[in-house]
């Protein structure tokens, strides 16, 4: 409806069927479509079956009157999005068309009004309502824009999952939701082993798809809902899972060995394995006032650094009692 020369659809409320009969006529010699209501509740009930773009409103009516009507319409509209209301009454004092426009009335005109100046100001509404569709439409658009330009400062083009500044926001609002759940929050490092000679020795666009294949991998192992995966940094990633204990974030992290293994991907300069292989540094708590996102990261990473320095393809945590972690790093590192 956002050309000015198509037909309207006007709702036109009036008591008197005389002036509805002579009001129809002219706007369908227009070639607008007409709805006709001879009271303020039907003209309601109409609104709501067949909304008009544009309502001509008679003042005095018996039982609730237009200035009501225009005041109930304005109050039932929302998402930016108003109909024209133009008041048709046979009361011309000043005060009356004020009352009008105060109602919601966007134009009072005083009956008998004469075809030519009924047509001439149904056109400038017209206007305003192509001008309006135009709005809601920019609007939409930039809505859509903006939309797509927070994903864009959120993830990472290589990979596509999260980036440091979308992890960030997550991370720290899965601590405040399990502080004030009680519940365990576990956070992952990963960091691909020998990942320098792995560029040195297929190069960086490789390199670059070995990265796209890891974050597929890692996506895969967190499902559940709330967990989420992030490219931390270059050849690292963070892993968040919340309402994870130590003893589900050990066995997730032993599937994620196991998930490594079966992809087999390449891996030509590894001493370690012939394939690609991670290193983890997991870190779990049921976070309190003092828990913070540094500190979480610090301690993960200060694991991953002793899951490096043990060999490198497995997991540490130093929150996990010993044998444990000896289990861990021993399922990691048999394989
Ligand atoms: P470690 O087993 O101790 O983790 O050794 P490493 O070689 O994996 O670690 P190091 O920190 O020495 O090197 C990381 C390498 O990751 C260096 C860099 O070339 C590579 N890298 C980081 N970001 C990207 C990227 O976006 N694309 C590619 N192809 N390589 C990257
Ligand atoms: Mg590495
Ligand atoms: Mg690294």
């Amino acid at each position: 409806m956002s050309r000015t020369d198509q037909p309207l659809t006007i709702l036109v409320v009036d008591d008197d069927t005389a002036v509805r009969a002579q009001l129809a006529g002219m706007l369908d010699g227009f070639g607008h479509r007409v709805i006709e209501a001879h009271n303020a509740e039907r003209a309601l009930e109409q609104l709501r079956r067949h909304p008009p773009d544009l309502v001509l409103l008679d003042v005095v009516m018996p039982g609730l009157d237009g200035y009501w009507l225009a005041s109930e319409i304005r109050a039932s509209e929302s998402g930016g999005r108003w109909t024209p209301i133009v008041f048709l009454s046979g009361r011309d004092h000043d005060e009356d068309l004020v009352r009008g426009i105060e109602a919601g009335g966007d134009d009072y005109l005083v009956k008998p009004v004469s075809a030519q100046v009924l047509a001439a100001k149904l056109r400038a509404m017209h206007r305003l309502l192509a001008m309006q569709e135009r709005l809601l439409d920019l609007s939409a658009q930039l809505r859509l824009s903006n939309q797509q330009l927070r994903h864009l400062s959120e993830h990472d083009t290589l990979t596509g999952l999260l980036n440091r500044r979308g992890f960030d926001e997550r991370f720290n609002a899965a601590i405040a939701l399990a502080r004030r759940n009680r519940t365990p929050l576990t956070l992952i490092l990963c960091d691909i082993d020998y990942f320098k000679p792995y560029n040195d020795s297929v190069g960086h666009a490789a390199g670059d798809r070995c990265l796209g294949e890891v974050g597929r991998l890692m996506a895969q192992m967190c499902r559940r809902p709330g967990d989420e995966v992030a490219r931390y940094g270059g050849e690292e990633f963070a892993l968040i899972l919340p309402e994870t204990p130590k003893s589900g974030a050990m066995t997730l992290a032993r599937a994620m060995q196991r998930v490594f293994e079966a992809a087999g991907l390449p891996h030509p300069a590894s001493p370690i394995a012939p394939h690609v292989t991670i290193s983890g540094g997991i870190t779990t708590c049921v976070p309190d006032d003092a828990t913070t996102m540094e500190g979480m990261l610090t301690r993960a990473d200060g694991a991953l650094y002793v899951a490096k320095s043990k060999g490198r393809k497995r997991f540490f945590s130093f929150e996990m009692q010993l044998d444990t972690v000896e289990q861990l790093a021993g399922v990691a590192g048999a394989a």
